[in-house]
């Protein structure tokens, strides 16, 4: 039975606001106390042990071992063949008419594990980062804010998903604090000092995931960049506005960026996306012919944005967003990476840019909530924000509606820690 029919119900309680039912099935790296780091599946409040169900011989499109690792790495560069003959065959054990796995106790109880005794870890290696600035809104509010309305679109936004290479070296999994930077800014006339950022932002992004290396030299085809594709995560790319003001110009961001970038510790399958696709945003002037794409592809993805600053009881909703807003597709992004040549890796993660919408509520950052300051956000209970505080919580969550069930990306979460004292 195909693995994304609604109408599938797993012999495990899924509740109908649970993002992990049987129609998702996404890979992570977990590890419980005593056992060390493998992969999993995310199924209701369990995980599923991949690394058991190989050993009981029940996973037999993949090699010994590979679940028995500490990144997706290895199984990723199987190939898009392996990753849908996976997913067919981890559905196909988990429906509730199944009695290989449901009927087999002491299986069970080696192979799911509950969430709550679990701990997620980055779930692959990231080989590289790149980062786009791919949505419309965004750009407009961004360059706006920063230029003025009539130059707020650079001349290549509309020919070209603009990005940079950002760092893999310092992604990191929900849950780890991040730690205000120290940078170097300029205030005013005064000479350059090097203190705390005291225009720390979020950006609300999803990241793609790449499976596949492409060959140096290479330009990408639809076809052949579609198949490289194993997944995606939310993403945060923190941000920080003050110190990238001063450093940007003329080669673009580079530590206001590097810091940290947080990820959710599930990787959601495209192939659990299919039944989500969307149209893209119509593209005037039409893209050169490397950039052009046949089909949906957009995905029907709802964003939201929680914060929590240290004083609140319960977090407040900032800010709610669609992955589908994208003016570039991440499909696109991937074919303008490598459309110069450039070696894609297994691992390698791209981020969407901040997905904004028309809406004042759906703006991905508080550079444009708070339009850089000069309109703070009222939280609700007194507080206002123009910039993140020391001790705010931002939680990501992200998910497909189905009819009666949901494809969700559990949580990106991170708390903002004081920064280091500034050198003397
Ligand atoms: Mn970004």
């Amino acid at each position: 039975m195909n693995p994304n029919d609604p109408k599938l119900r797993a012999f495990i309680d899924v509740a109908p606001d649970s993002d992990f039912p049987i129609q998702n099935l996404p890979y992570g790296v977990f590890s419980t106390a005593g056992a060390g780091r493998r992969v999993g599946v995310a199924i209701g409040d369990f995980v599923l042990d991949l690394a058991e169900m190989a050993k009981a011989g029940l996973l037999p499109d993949v090699p010994a071992g590979v679940f028995e690792s500490d990144a997706l790495n290895p199984f990723m560069a199987l190939g898009p063949d392996v990753w849908s003959a996976t997913r067919t065959r981890l559905s196909a054990l988990l429906q509730a008419d199944a009695p290989r796995l449901r009927d087999d106790a002491a299986l069970r109880a080696r192979a799911l594990v509950p969430m709550a005794q679990a701990t997620l870890h980055l779930p692959f290696e990231v080989s590289a980062f790149s980062d786009f600035y791919s949505s419309l809104q965004h750009a407009s509010n961004a360059g706006m804010i920063l230029r003025g309305a009539n130059a707020a679109l650079m001349p290549n936004w509309r020919h070209m998903p603009i990005g940079y290479n950002s760092r893999a070296s310092t992604v990191v999994v929900s849950g780890a604090p991040v730690r205000r930077p120290l940078g170097q800014l300029k205030i005013g006339d005064a000479p350059p000092v090097m203190v705390p950022c005291a225009k720390l932002d979020f950006e609300l992004e999803m990241g793609v995931v790449i499976g596949q290396d492409s060959s140096m030299g290479d330009m990408l085809d639809q076809a052949s960049a579609e198949r490289m594709i194993f997944g995606f995560v939310l993403l945060n790319d923190w941000s920080a506005r003050d110190i990238q003001a001063w450093e940007y110009q003329p080669l673009g961001p580079f530590l206001a960026k590097a810091f940290a970038t947080t990820i959710s510790p599930w990787v959601v399958t495209k192939e659990a996306l299919e039944p989500f696709r969307a149209p893209t945003p119509a593209q005037e002037p039409a893209p050169l012919t490397y950039l052009r794409q046949t089909g949906l592809q957009n995905y029907d993805v709802h964003l939201e944005v929680d914060l929590q600053t240290a004083a609140m009881r319960a977090p407040v909703t900032i800010s709610h967003s669609n992955f589908r807003y994208m003016y570039w597709s991440s499909l696109q992004q991937l074919m303008h990476h490598a459309s110069t040549g450039c070696a894609m890796r297994v691992g390698d993660l791209l981020g969407s840019g901040t997905i904004s919408g028309d809406d004042k509520a759906e703006r991905g950052s508080l550079l444009e909530l708070s339009w850089n300051g000069t309109t703070p956000l009222a939280l609700g209970d007194g507080e206002t924000r123009s910039f993140l505080e020391d001790g705010d919580r931002l939680t990501f969550r992200g998910w497909a509606q189905g009819e009666g069930y949901r494809v969700g990306f559990g949580e990106a979460a991170g708390v903002v820690l004081p920064a280091h004292p500034a050198p003397k």
